[in-house]
């Protein structure tokens, strides 16, 4: 899809990071704009910011309190958003809310673990189930699916676990994968794709260590530097010269390499 003028386009998780960039640009292209967030503060604040452009006249920025993960929450989403908008259709669903943490299998409860695996998979889930007839309607539509590098390989974390979000995101790749044949089947006219990028700066690092470890500081604790010095050591690095201080700089610094590289060594693998 090129043009976006006049066109109606919804976005999950709007309210901040690549949601509210996606938001901005889309309006800037004279692209109607329905997105939901579960911050009303943050939404408002994207909405203002996509209101610094000069507007089309009649152009729709609608935003709509929902949580991802609540089959209810999305209904009433796309109750309001068809009234608001005016419309029975829309061109583009961008899943994209996500939240990163409670993934490690020795600190979190179950309920923290589901919690992440059920707004970064499920939420695209019930996206798609939601706004599909609604997409099915357009004479051309598309949506993109949320995952990330870790949809590849399970990334390490800077002293957090990513359980439950790797397998929220390796779910989300192979669902769209059969989603796409599903379509060509059913609707060959409503396109579909999956986007797994790297480490950006947003919100959701800093929120995953807060999440899971109640600091957003890059500091590791004492039994992080611990597991970090164990497994420099299993890395061949002698760790036995080495100060904290070089321990959480090289930790950090592998980690980051890691994150950085992984697309670019998955896409190999492939
Ligand atoms: P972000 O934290 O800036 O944005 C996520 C948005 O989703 C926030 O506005 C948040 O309020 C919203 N949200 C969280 N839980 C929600 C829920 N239950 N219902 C509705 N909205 C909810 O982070 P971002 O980097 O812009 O992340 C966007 C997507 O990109 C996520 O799916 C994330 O997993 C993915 N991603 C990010 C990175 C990265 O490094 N930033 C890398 C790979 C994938």
């Amino acid at each position: 899809m090129k043009d976006f003028a006049g066109k109606i386009a919804v976005i999950t998780g709007g309210g901040t990071g690549m949601g509210r960039e996606l938001a901005r640009q889309l309006v800037a292209e004279g692209c109607n704009v329905a997105m939901c967030d579960v911050s009303a503060e943050a939404m408002a604040e994207t909405k203002r910011l996509c209101e610094v452009e000069r507007l089309p006249q009649g152009l729709r920025i609608t935003t709509h309190i929902a949580d991802v993960s609540i089959e209810d929450h999305y209904k009433r989403f796309r109750d309001e958003l068809m009234e608001q908008q005016a419309t029975d259709k829309i061109h583009l669903l961008f899943n994209n809310a996500g939240i990163g943490g409670g993934g490690s299998m020795f600190i979190n409860t179950r309920e923290q673990w589901e919690r992440t695996f059920n707004i970064c998979w499920g939420g695209v889930y019930l996206g798609v189930r939601t706004f599909l007839p609604l997409l099915v309607r357009a004479d051309e539509a598309h949506m993109v699916n949320t995952s990330s590098v870790n949809g590849f390989w399970a990334s390490v974390g800077i002293g957090v676990s990513h359980t439950a979000y790797s397998a929220a995101k390796f779910a989300v790749k192979g669902f769209t994968e059969a989603l796409i044949n599903d379509l060509r089947l059913n609707a060959p006219h409503v396109k579909c794709s999956v986007v797994m990028p790297g480490h950006i700066g947003t919100s959701i690092v800093s929120n995953s260590r807060k999440v899971q470890l109640g600091t957003e500081s890059d500091q590791l604790s004492a039994d992080e530097l611990t597991q970090a010095r164990q497994r420099l050591k299993g890395q061949g690095v002698d760790v036995a010269k080495l100060s904290d201080a070089d321990i959480q700089k090289l930790a950090l610094d592998r980690a980051r390499i890691f994150h950085d590289e992984a697309p670019t060594t998955a896409a190999a693998a492939a």
